[in-house]
Order: C-alpha cells, then sequence, then structure tokens
C-alpha cells in the first residue's frame, strides 16, 4: 500500500494544529494543505493588536516561511477548494487540480456575516477578518476622525479597542442588550460599557443599525433604529461571522468559534486521521479578552440558566472589579471575571479537570487563589 495522503483544507489555527498532531505520529505520509490566503501563516487574534499598533505587521505571523518545508507539507496558498466529491475521495482546486485524498479535513473557518442593510458597500466599510483587512484598516485609520463598529462580540470589542488606542473617536453599536453577549453577564458588561463611555466612547445597545450613509461612495454615518445618526469616515463590520462551508453543498456546520477550540479540534482530527482514535470530549467555553485595560474572563458554566447551581459574587463597581463562580454542590463549574483574573487559569484547570483540591466555595469566592493555596490544600488532604 502507498503512503496515505491527506488533505487539509485551511492553513489557520485548527489546519496548522492537524497537520503537527498528524506528524508527531507519521513521520512518512503526504500532507497536502490548501489555503484561500496566500502566505504568511498568521493568527487572527493578532489583528486588532497590529491595528492598535501592539505589534507589527510581522508580530501577527505564527509560523515561519520554512513551516511547511520542515513539515514536509505541500503547502497551496492562494488555492481555493471549490467542490469536494467524497465519493470518488477528490477535491476539486482553482489552480485546475483534482486533488485525490485518503483523508480530508475542512478546517475553512469562517467569514464575516453582512446584515442586510443598506450601504454596506460603501468604501471605508471593512470585516476584520484576515490580514488584509487589517492592513486595509491601519492604512485608513490616518484619513480619519471617527470610527464605528457593529456588533460588540469578541471581534467587534477588540475592534472597538484598537480604534480607540489609535486617538479615533469611537462608537460601537450591539443590537443584543449589552456588549460582549455571548461571552460575559450583564453585570461585567455593564462594567466594560461604563469604562467605555468614561474613555469617551459612544456606546449603545439593545439598537440595530438600519443604514450606512455615504457621500460620493464613502461611508460618512451609521444609521440606529432609534433615528440616531452616528458620524464615522470608518465602520468595521463585526455582526457575526459565517461557517466557509459553501464548497460543500450547504452542510450544516455548529461553531464554536474560538482559537482554543480550533487548536483542540484540529489536534484531535489530525490524531484521528493519522489513525490514533481519539475522542473529541466537547468543548468548554473559555473567552478571555481585555477592552481599553479592563481584563474579562468567561470560563465554562459561567451564566447558568437552572436554579440548582450555587453563585458567589465579589462585585466593586467603583473598582471596575466583578468576580462571579458558579458552584454544583462544592464543584466549581464556572467563573466570570472582571478586572482582576490572575487566577483565571488556576479556576480554568479546577473548571476543566472537574476538582476543586479540595478547597471549598469559601476558599475561592472572596478572593484570587494562589497555587500556593492549593497545594496547601491537597497537602491537608493527605493526596501529596
Ligand atoms: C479579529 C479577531 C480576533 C479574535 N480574537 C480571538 C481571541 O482573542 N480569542 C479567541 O479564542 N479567538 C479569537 N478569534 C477567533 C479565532 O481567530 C478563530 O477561532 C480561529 O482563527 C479559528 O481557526 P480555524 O483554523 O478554525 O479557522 P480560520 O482561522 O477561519 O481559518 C480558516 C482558513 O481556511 C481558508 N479557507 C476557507 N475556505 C476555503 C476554501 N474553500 N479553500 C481553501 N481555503 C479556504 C480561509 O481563507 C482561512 O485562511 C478572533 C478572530 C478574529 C477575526
Amino acid at each position: 500500500m502507498g503512503k496515505l495522503h491527506h488533505v487539509i483544507i485551511g492553513a489557520s489555527a485548527a489546519g496548522l494544529e492537524a497537520v503537527e498532531a498528524i506528524r508527531r505520529v507519521d513521520k512518512e505520509c503526504l500532507i497536502t494543505v490548501v489555503s484561500k490566503e496566500p502566505m504568511p501563516l498568521y493568527s487572527r487574534v493578532g489583528l486588532t493588536h497590529f491595528i492598535s499598533r501592539e505589534v507589527g505587521y510581522d508580530g501577527m505571523q505564527m509560523r515561519n516561511d520554512g513551516y511547511f518545508d520542515r513539515m514536509r507539507v505541500r503547502g497551496l496558498m492562494g488555492v481555493t477548494a471549490l467542490s469536494v466529491d467524497p465519493k470518488a475521495r477528490r477535491v476539486k482546486l482553482s489552480n485546475g487540480e483534482n486533488l485525490a485524498y485518503d483523508n480530508l479535513l475542512v478546517a475553512s473557518g469562517s467569514h464575516a456575516a453582512t446584515p442586510p442593510i443598506p450601504g454596506t458597500d460603501l468604501k471605508g466599510v471593512y470585516p476584520c477578518i484576515t490580514n488584509d483587512d487589517a492592513r486595509n484598516i491601519d492604512d485608513a485609520i490616518p484619513n480619519v476622525k471617527e470610527a464605528a463598529v457593529i456588533g460588540a462580540g469578541l471581534i467587534g470589542i477588540q475592534a472597538v479597542d484598537a480604534l480607540a488606542r489609535r486617538g479615533l473617536k469611537t462608537a460601537v453599536i450591539e443590537m443584543m442588550p449589552h456588549v460582549m453577549p455571548a461571552m460575559a453577564d450583564e453585570v461585567s458588561a455593564r462594567m466594560v460599557e461604563e469604562g467605555l463611555r468614561a474613555a469617551g466612547l459612544t456606546v449603545r445597545v439593545g439598537v440595530r443599525a438600519t443604514e450606512l450613509l455615504g457621500k460620493n461612495g464613502h461611508i460618512t454615518s451609521v444609521k440606529v433604529e432609534t433615528g440616531e445618526v452616528i458620524p464615522c469616515q470608518l465602520l468595521v463590520m463585526a455582526a457575526g461571522v459565517v461557517p466557509n462551508v459553501d464548497f460543500l453543498d450547504g452542510t450544516g456546520a455548529r461553531m464554536n468559534a474560538i482559537w482554543p477550540e480550533a487548536l483542540n479540534q484540529g489536534r484531535i482530527a489530525g490524531l484521528n486521521m493519522a489513525g490514533v482514535a481519539t475522542s473529541y470530549e466537547g468543548s468548554m467555553a473559555m473567552n478571555v479578552t481585555a477592552v481599553l485595560h479592563i481584563p474579562v474572563a468567561s470560563i465554562g458554566l459561567w451564566n447558568p440558566k437552572e436554579g440548582r447551581y450555587q453563585i458567589r459574587e465579589v462585585r466593586d463597581d467603583r473598582k471596575r472589579i466583578y468576580r462571579k463562580l458558579v458552584f454544583d454542590g462544592d464543584q466549581l463549574v464556572g467563573a466570570m471575571l472582571l478586572g482582576r483574573f490572575e487566577d483565571s487559569g488556576i479556576l480554568h484547570n479546577m473548571i476543566r479537570t472537574k476538582t476543586t483540591f479540595t478547597l471549598k466555595p469559601h476558599h475561592l469566592a472572596p478572593a484570587t487563589v494562589r497555587w500556593g493555596t492549593v497545594l496547601r490544600a491537597i497537602d491537608k488532604a493527605g493526596k501529596l
């Protein structure tokens, strides 16, 4: 039997993690990576840090240019997968190839959703998904005084942070009742909103943008459903993402669009492709970000809907500090942290491994936990 040929569509977090998982167990097989985007191999998480000038363009790169040679991968960069024929086990590519595969991994990610409102084709309106988008936004900034962001999810709120750091008068419009609806509860989100307002930003929540207005083909303002018109010469569209599955005949896909999850899924897919049966245990939500120097982390079951959970909170509105821990009995199952999260790693570990190292809710809830406390607790329980 010849060498197995693995084809991976997508050269980002999940795709490259799969390459590495395969190579760890199989040095001989053939791997081809097909990516719509040209070199370099960069991290999307860095885009807004590039826009804010915290890192340079090269700072977004996550693997160097020799990566494919080193991993002995055929990298088809700037090539799009047009369709897949699973019966014939072939992928049709934009370079004319009809590539045969033994195993195919679709790690094609997602693109920005465009809401059905007038004006989205105006100049000055950008998504923020690729390094090209980030470069376009960066290029536009010197000619702009006011910016707006539609959507205050993970991408939107980071774009807001970056634009404000670049000195633009920035507005954010979110149709849900508060910012970061999928990664923060109402208490934390309100603290973030207060922080943004205190820094001079315009925050509109619970309202939809209804129209983008322009002059000579260039955006000049965004209108919201209250009738308010917010001036902007640059607008970032961060109203959600849509999975890139058009080339798969519209197969449905469920998404947990965060980086660690992409790595996890890529690694597990890669191991299975290389013949090491590994099951996917499902994903544990974890989001960490900082908005104008206010750190926010949400881990596990941070916003339970059922009443059986015990919730312990510490809250200081003035200092913008919030700590909410969610327990199922004595077991920590979720955490929402704002302002201070030195122990987010420890809490994440406790939630993921379903152990609290014998620490009880009253130990964990009021103050930041240090590894020393954890180790002493284990020691007392005679487990070391
Ligand atoms: C601005 C921004 C900030 C973010 N910040 C965070 C953060 O702080 N924390 C966090 O956890 N997550 C963050 N994310 C999300 C994170 O980047 C994604 O979860 C991660 O990139 C997903 O990786 P992926 O490999 O699944 O897909 P993607 O990174 O989307 O990559 C998929 C690749 O496949 C290519 N592709 C698609 N279709 C085809 C085709 N037909 N043929 C060939 N190639 C194709 C795409 O062009 C793309 O290069 C952020 C995302 C953005 C945009």
